[in-house]
């Protein structure tokens, strides 16, 4: 069995086996280890991008930097609404069901 960090190496290395930049993410961590958007007790500094860690959310799309970046400005400019919230799909098995229909209905 492949440990982590040889995973991580063929991934960036590049073993013609995926895509480094995008399967990165997919390496399983061993939680917090990116920087918060808003590191605790900061007023005026947030980190953004796909490598920060939104706590419950799945990095994978722009979805999630640009979510970050909501959330930096609704932390540091007290902007009193919430940034779109995270789809907890286990939570609805409905909507887990209705995707591996359209998944498998072709
Ligand atoms: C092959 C592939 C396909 C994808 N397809 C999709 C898709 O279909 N839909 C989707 O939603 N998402 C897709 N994504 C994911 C999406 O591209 C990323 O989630 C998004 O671009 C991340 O944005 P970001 O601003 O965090 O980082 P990036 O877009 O990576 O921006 C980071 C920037 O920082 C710069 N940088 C890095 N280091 C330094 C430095 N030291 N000094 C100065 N600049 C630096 C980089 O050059 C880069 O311009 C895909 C990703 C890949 C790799």
């Amino acid at each position: 069995m492949t440990t982590a960090s040889q995973r991580a190496k063929s991934y960036l290395v590049g073993d013609g086996t995926g895509s480094p930049s995008a399967t990165v993410f997919l390496i399983r961590d061993a939680g917090m280890e990116r920087p918060l958007v808003v590191p605790k007790d900061a007023e005026n500094l947030a980190f953004l991008g796909q490598s920060t860690e939104i706590p419950e959310d799945v990095v994978l799309t722009v979805e999630y930097p640009v979510r970050g970046a909501m959330h930096a400005v609704h932390r540091l400019l007290g902007v009193k609404k919430a940034a779109p919230g995270t789809c907890h799909v286990y939570a609805h098995p409905a909507v887990a069901v209705e995707t591996l229909k359209k998944a498998f209905a072709a």
